[in-house]
């Protein structure tokens, strides 16, 4: 039987980057993907003339080398930087909200953001203060959690991050009102919130704050070849290291040990047995204790089926024969709502009738090489948050899909101004079934678990060690405990893959 000291289940952004942490820690190590290529969300594909970014939209906390951010940092660490062409993007975001007639621009750059925010709403300009000042204690006090490994010393945090501390178990409305800013600078300020997939009544500040601070202080980055490009450099730098990558497998069984019900080896879906004591799951728990493991711990799977799965994603790709000036399409990042209520648009978005949200992209206003001349190509992705589409007939499949990508045309269209019927020369569509199947993903949720008060950043960081339940069982990735996204699944592995090294260490 093959032997390792560990295997990587799933080469999404946290799988990948545990495996690296692994090698780095000098585990051998085993790393195993269902599909022909690396990546899970994080991948392009090609319809025609135009290669398609599949999800990212902007990587944040990147930087640049003078003003590097954590990402950027952990990349050089793992030794991929320079093996990526990135580009900047130009802007923050432009938010439309119709209820309240609502249409900003907003720059990267806490000091332009603070300024454009009060030629916006005059007289917000000193709770904007506040809020940058509160969210970069907070990014400092994460980054000394992070360096003692979580091991917070509680009289240190008192004393140096007093406010963090304060503002702990607090949602993002309750600590802007407390802030006394103005509601159309919240209304504004909050627009990010749909890319973490819960409102803002519901959201805890700090994660918020957190998010908003690593985009506008360092600004947003993106790989000029796609976030496929990002994938193939941690592949590229797994297998320098010395490790092992199985593409086109799947580890259908993890198995444990009779005496301490820990992890002792993994099976792959030819029957192949893999001996090991350590497996990092970039995949759901649910999948894991509810398919992978015939004897998960009770606990465990109660924790599990407590939680809320997120938004299932829904994505509409353009490529469009006339470039961006032509078409009207004048920015890279947008946010359409119906209104800046946040917690009324979640409600909005429970159904396939009545969302109308979008958060849409135009990759050529970043990179206008990244289509052919003449051309440009836009996506656009929507949450629902409810499993709608499982109420979707399958003889109703393809005319809902059309549904909801006719709506999304005519939304931007109507908001904006821009011109894109007449213009399309290919359009794919991925649905909450095309996420499920792709990365298997229950319900075809995109973004993990959400984040609630009891299950957001906070408390699964302080629950990491108890978390621990199934000995040699760690979990990477979006449902893991910096929550979803791109630079949270990638700390995510830097943290169960290096945790994983302390585990093999201790054993000996
Ligand atoms: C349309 C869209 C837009 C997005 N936009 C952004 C954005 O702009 N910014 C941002 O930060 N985030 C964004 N996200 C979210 C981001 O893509 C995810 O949070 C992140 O990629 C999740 O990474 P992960 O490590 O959880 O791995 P995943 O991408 O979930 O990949 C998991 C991998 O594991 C493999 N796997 C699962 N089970 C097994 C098994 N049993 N055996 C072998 N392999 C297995 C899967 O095939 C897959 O490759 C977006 C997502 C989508 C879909």
């Amino acid at each position: 039987m093959k032997k390792y000291d560990a295997v990587v289940i799933g080469a999404g952004n946290g799988g990948l980057v545990a495996a690296i942490r692994l090698l780095q820690g000098g585990a051998k190590t085993l790393l195993v993907e269902k599909h022909n290529l690396p990546g899970g969300f994080a991948t392009s594909f090609r319809r025609g003339r135009f290669e398609f970014e599949a999800s990212l939209h902007e990587l944040n906390d990147f930087g640049t080398a003078d003003n590097a951010g954590d990402v950027r940092v952990l990349f050089d660490e793992l030794g991929v930087t320079d093996k990526i062409e990135w580009t900047q993007i130009p802007e923050a975001y432009r938010v439309i909200a119709r209820a309240e007639k609502l249409d900003a621009t907003m720059p990267f750059g806490v000091q332009a953001f603070i300024d454009k925010m009060e030629s916006y709403v005059p007289g917000s300009r000193a709770s904007m203060v506040k809020f940058f000042d509160l969210a970069e204690e907070i990014r400092l006090a994460q980054a000394y959690s992070s360096s003692v490994n979580g091991n917070t010393d509680s009289k240190y945090m008192v004393k140096h991050y007093g406010n963090f501390v304060r503002c702990g178990s607090y949602s993002v409305n309750e600590v802007l009102d407390t802030l006394k800013m103005p509601k159309k600078a919240k209304d504004i300020l909050n627009a990010y919130w749909c890319y973490l997939g819960a409102h803002c009544d519901d959201l805890s500040f700090m994660h918020y704050a957190s998010m908003v601070n690593r985009y506008i202080k360092r600004g947003a980055s993106m790989p000029k070849m796609r976030s496929h490009e990002i994938s193939l450099a941690l592949t590229e730098r797994i297998r320098e290291l010395g490790g092992d990558v199985l593409f086109n497998t799947e580890a259908v069984k993890i198995l444990t040990d009779e005496k301490d019900g820990g992890v002792s080896g993994v099976v792959l879906d030819d029957g192949t047995p893999i001996q090991t004591r350590h497996v990092v799951a970039n995949c759901a728990p649910h999948l894991v204790f509810g398919k992978m493991m015939d004897k998960a711990p009770e606990a465990e799977v109660r924790a599990t089926n407590a939680r809320k799965f997120s938004g299932r994603g829904f994505s509409m790709f353009l490529g469009l024969d006339a470039d961006a000036d032509e078409l009207g399409v004048e920015n890279h990042n947008y946010f359409l709502y119906d209104t800046a209520d946040s917690a009324a648009q979640y409600e909005r978005m429970r159904t396939i009738r009545d969302n109308e949200v979008q958060a849409t992209v135009c990759l050529n206003r970043a990179y206008p090489e990244c289509s052919p001349k003449g051309t440009c190509m836009m996506y656009f992705t929507t949450l629902y948050m409810s499993d709608d589409w499982g109420n979707v007939k399958a003889e109703d499949y393809f005319r809902t899909k059309d549904y909801v990508a006719n709506k999304m045309i005519d939304r931007f269209e109507q908001d904006t101004g821009a011109k894109l019927r007449g213009h399309i020369e290919e359009i794919s569509v991925a649905t909450p079934m095309t996420y499920a199947r792709y990365c298997g993903h229950p319900e075809g949720v995109i973004y993990g678990y959400e984040s609630q008060y009891w299950d957001g950043l906070m408390p699964r960081l302080q629950m990491m060690g108890e978390d621990h339940k199934v000995r040699g069982l760690r979990f990477a990735g979006g449902y893991a405990m910096r929550l979803s996204g791109y630079s949270s699944a990638y700390f995510s592995g830097d943290i169960s893959g290096r945790q994983t090294v302390g585990d093999i260490k201790r054993e000996g």
